[in-house]
């Protein structure tokens, strides 16, 4: 009686591990930038951050600035500097108004 229920656990644990296998590798586990424009906060994460409470009222509203590398990004308008692979996406908008205006500084 306990055999079968402990074979029946490790099959139950052997065919979830099968089918998570996958989802988890599609996620990918690459480092992100995200910014809210609301309050001008900007985190590094690997999944979209929660929305925890924003200064400005509400929850933080995340967008992705794309992935985190070693280049060195500046924000012309709000001053923001972010370590980005390539040039932050520009359609985030800038806590000053419009997008971000991405310049390379190093
Ligand atoms: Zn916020
Ligand atoms: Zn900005």
């Amino acid at each position: 009686m306990k055999r079968g229920l402990f074979f029946t656990i490790t099959v139950f644990c052997l065919i979830f591990s099968i089918i998570l296998l996958p989802f988890s590798f599609a996620e990918g586990k690459s480092l992100k930038n995200y910014y809210c424009p609301k309050c001008g906060t900007h985190i590094e994460s690997v999944n979209q951050p929660l929305m925890g409470t924003c200064p400005s009222g509400g929850g933080h509203h995340w967008h992705c600035l794309g992935e985190v590398g070693d280049r060195n990004y500046q924000c012309s308008k709000c001053g923001l500097v972010v370590k980005s692979k390539n040039t932050p996406y520009g359609n985030v908008p800038c806590k000053n108004g419009g997008g971000h205006n991405w310049k390379r500084i190093s």
